[in-house]
């Protein structure tokens, strides 16, 4: 038989499913795929349902119904002053996974560089390689995770087609600073190159950070594509609708691939989604509020327990040094033992890193999840510690 896809063939299996299924298997807490364990508004999923019983479940346009066209058209104004034509400046995909792709898709030519930022989400990287596109990567050293800038400006060259930047960022729950946007920025009008923002945390923002879309920074508006996520936005992680705003020469190309990848998106969704974004302000900061308590929870009892933890912003997620435990392994051999042994699962931070020399001695932990919930992982893992506790390392 001949060789199938080699990329594919070389691609393993996401981090997320194989955690997922191994906290199943041994009925651990599921502190490892990012999503929330409740409902997301009860208001949406009836919405959802009622859209289902209605007669309309044909096709939806291409690039999404009107009506969510111009909901995200009236957010992007809303929260970040941008002046988005909902009818040719925004197309509604399958989730941003299906997003990133079709930004990827409309930007690259096989040969074109793709600047990416280390510790990076699991999709990025193959889709550029698949499209015949070669990528620089740029590394966030941990605790700070600050921008380097020599390096990045040095990832530039000739050839750098779009940055991918993911901010707030997952795993490190970093959210991008003004500075850091500005330089980047500079470094996208001094290359004239585009940049595909993933921002499905948009909302998920903490500690009085604020995020900042590159797209509003002088003369971005016509050089990024931007990406929000339904699941991320109204805790329906299972929902997989997401939106690209952008200029409409580029969005024009965006729907060129999503017209070839899924052609349209669930209509009762849309109709939902579309409801959720029209919700007050008093939504989006309950949803941020809510999630910064329970960051909190989470992240004094990790360092109750030991742990050294790093500050989270933004997103699901908090990223946790486990060296001060004395653990013999590395983080992916922590993440098996704590799920199995300690019944909580965690994502070993290795993951999101394509380089060489990784750092290997953090975890991260999702606290989507209710106070219960949080408080019952915790209290598994002081019970794995506590026989650690008078020797001088734990099982590994
Ligand atoms: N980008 C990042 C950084 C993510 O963490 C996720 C997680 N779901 C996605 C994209 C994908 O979002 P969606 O579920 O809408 O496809
Ligand atoms: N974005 C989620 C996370 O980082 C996972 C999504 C997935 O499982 N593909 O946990």
């Amino acid at each position: 038989m001949k060789q199938a896809n080699a990329l594919l063939a070389g691609t393993g299996t996401t981090i997320f499913t194989i955690m997922s299924a191994l906290a199943a298997r041994h009925g651990a807490i599921n502190l490892g795929q990012g999503f929330p364990d409740t409902e997301g508004p009860q208001d949406i999923v009836r919405a959802a349902a009622d859209a289902l019983l209605d007669n309309r479940n044909q096709y939806p346009p291409l690039t999404g119904l009107p009506v969510l066209k111009e909901a995200v058209a009236d957010a992007n104004r809303r929260f970040y002053g941008l002046n988005i034509d909902p009818a040719s400046g925004v197309c509604v995909t399958s989730g941003a996974t299906e997003a990133i792709t079709a930004c990827l898709m409309a930007l690259l030519n096989p040969g074109d560089e793709v600047v990416l930022i280390e510790p990076l989400y699991d999709t990025y990287l193959p889709v550029v390689r698949m499209l015949g596109a070669t990528a620089r990567l740029v590394r966030l050293e941990p605790p700070g995770w600050t921008l380097p800038r020599a390096a990045l400006a040095a990832a530039f060259g000739p050839k750098t087609k779009l940055l991918l930047l993911n901010s707030p960022m997952n795993p490190t729950g970093k959210v991008f600073t003004p500075e850091e946007l500005g330089f980047i920025a500079g470094l996208l009008a001094q290359h004239d190159a585009y940049a595909v923002c993933d921002e499905v945390y948009e909302h998920l923002v903490f500690s009085g950070a604020r995020h900042i879309p590159l797209m509003t920074l002088p003369g971005m508006a016509e050089r990024c594509l931007r990406i929000g996520s339904a699941g991320k936005t109204f805790s329906l992680t299972g929902w997989k609708v997401g939106y690209v705003s952008g200029p409409p020469d580029l969005v024009a190309l965006v729907a060129k691939a999503h017209q070839n990848l899924t052609f349209t998106t669930a209509p009762n969704l849309q109709r939902a989604v579309a409801l959720g974004l029209a919700k007050p302000d008093a939504y989006f900061a309950t949803l941020a509020s809510g999630l910064q308590a329970q960051r909190d929870v989470l992240d004094a009892g990790l360092r109750r327990l030991g742990f050294a933890t790093l500050p989270a912003q933004g997103s699901y997620f908090i990223t946790a040094d486990f060296s001060p435990l004395r653990f013999n392994g590395d983080d992916m051999e922590f993440a098996r033992a704590i799920t199995e042994q300690a019944g909580v699962a965690a994502i070993p931070v290795s993951a999101f890193y394509a380089g060489p020399a990784a750092p290997n001695h953090y975890v991260r932990f999702a606290f989507c999840k209710r106070q219960a919930v949080l408080e019952a992982a915790l209290q598994n893992l002081a019970r794995w510690l506590a026989p650690a506790a008078n020797s001088t390392e734990l099982p590994g």
